[in-house]
């Protein structure tokens, strides 16, 4: 028998909302993480937006997980006295063309069933944002901000009280499938085995699953990296501002967005780097103000301040590409759950993803 039941590899939003949610009904799991506490890559670098839904194709993980994970986080901070605010967003339209694509993806919001959208006219934008440039609108009322470090506090805290064991300073380094389960070691030569193996290592994921044998192309990662630049005067808006995304959702399109201190961000562009290097590039600060001032009227060029980088986990190949979440069972890997290409909306997902998880393990146990 292997000495652990379930061992979750990554201590990001979503393994600690996978350990979360499987320490209801579970027993014996072990979360392992590279660095020496939870939360330091990717999802303590992102906008800590919590996204409808509207974009993604329908019958996605992203669209489903996106509208269920909304609802369920929102419940979670509301429970847990989870700093978090539903800010409402805008979505404009600068131009004749904008407006054709933004009608389009009012509709499309409404036959996912978002819920609280409203097309707006350049009236009521201006009513309720006359800073904001724009013809017309989408405001969405239940887009939110979170603090992302108290979430992962909590889930983290809730989840050592229900006796998840974490380790950290364990980096996963090789796997080995044996019978019933895996043989895991790390890189400070400590090695156990597992009945389940759950990889959830963000932006080294595509190397666990190789670890574990997986040689598909389909799996590979390329590195996006989104940097912020932060406008250290007071904000002229009071919601989320965004324009049209690009077609192929490779980015949202630098957007503004607001932290619960009522700071005011432009980001994440859009960049794709070779490295996991955090640096920002501060020559972009002309680029973000043109951008920003296509969204905002009367911004001080002065007061644009480099802020944050953040890199996204893209899985390669062009156009719309949906998360990973599978059991390897059809490749001889049973028990083995690979998460890869958990980019935007991963966050607002996380608690949805661990209830997706979570049945995957329950149907291999029936
Ligand atoms: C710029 C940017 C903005 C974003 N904005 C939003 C947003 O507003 N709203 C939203 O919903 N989503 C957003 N996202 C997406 C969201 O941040 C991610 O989907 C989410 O944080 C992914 O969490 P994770 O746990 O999968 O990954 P991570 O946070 O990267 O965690 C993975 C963990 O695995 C560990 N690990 C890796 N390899 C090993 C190993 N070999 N052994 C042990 N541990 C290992 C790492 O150290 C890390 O701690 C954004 C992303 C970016 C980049």
């Amino acid at each position: 028998m292997p000495d652990i039941d379930i061992a979750i590899i990554g201590a990001g939003v979503v393994g600690l909302a996978i350990a979360y949610e499987l320490s209801e009904d579970l027993d014996n799991i072990y979360l392992f993480e590279k660095n020496e506490r939870y939360g330091l890559e990717t999802s303590s670098r992102n906008s800590g937006v919590i996204h409808s839904g509207i974009y993604y194709p329908p019958k996605t993980l992203k669209s489903k997980l996106c509208l269920e994970g909304s609802r369920l986080l929102y419940e979670f901070c509301h429970e847990n006295s989870i700093p978090h605010k539903k800010i409402g967003k805008i979505i404009v339209a600068t131009n004749e063309s904008d407006k054709i694509n933004l009608i389009d993806l009012y509709k499309h919001g409404q036959e996912l069933g978002v819920e609280g959208l409203e097309l707006i006219d350049k009236t009521t934008l201006s009513n309720l944002e006359p800073n904001v440039k724009g013809i017309c609108g989408i405001l969405s009322n239940n887009t939110g901000i979170v603090d992302v470090h108290r979430l992962m506090d909590k889930l983290y805290q809730l989840s050592k009280a229900r006796d998840v064991s974490f380790l950290f300073k364990m980096m996963l380094s090789k796997i080995k499938k044996i019978d019933d389960g895996f043989e895991i070691t790390f890189d400070n030569k400590e090695t156990t085995t597992t009945r389940y193996l759950i990889n959830s290592a963000g932006l080294y994921s595509d190397k666990i699953a190789e670890m574990a044998g997986i040689d598909d192309e389909q799996y590979q990662l390329r590195f996006v990296k989104g940097s912020y630049f932060y406008y250290a005067k007071k904000s002229p808006v009071t919601r989320l501002i965004y324009p049209i995304p690009h077609a192929d959702l490779e980015g949202l399109g630098i957007h503004a967005t607001l932290d619960l201190d009522n700071r005011l961000r432009f980001g994440p562009d859009t960049e794709p780097v070779d490295e996991i290097n955090y640096q920002i590039d501060i020559s972009k600060k002309e680029v973000f103000y043109q951008m920003a001032s296509r969204l905002i009227n009367g911004l001080d060029k002065e007061y644009l301040c480099p802020d944050t980088t953040g890199i996204r986990p893209k899985l390669i190949g062009s156009g719309f590409k949906d998360f990973i979440i599978q059991e390897e069972k059809d490749r001889g890997l049973n028990g083995m759950i690979n998460l890869i290409g958990i980019e935007s909306p991963g966050l607002t997902c996380c608690l949805a993803i661990g209830r997706y998880v979570k049945n995957l393990i329950k149907y291999q146990e029936k």
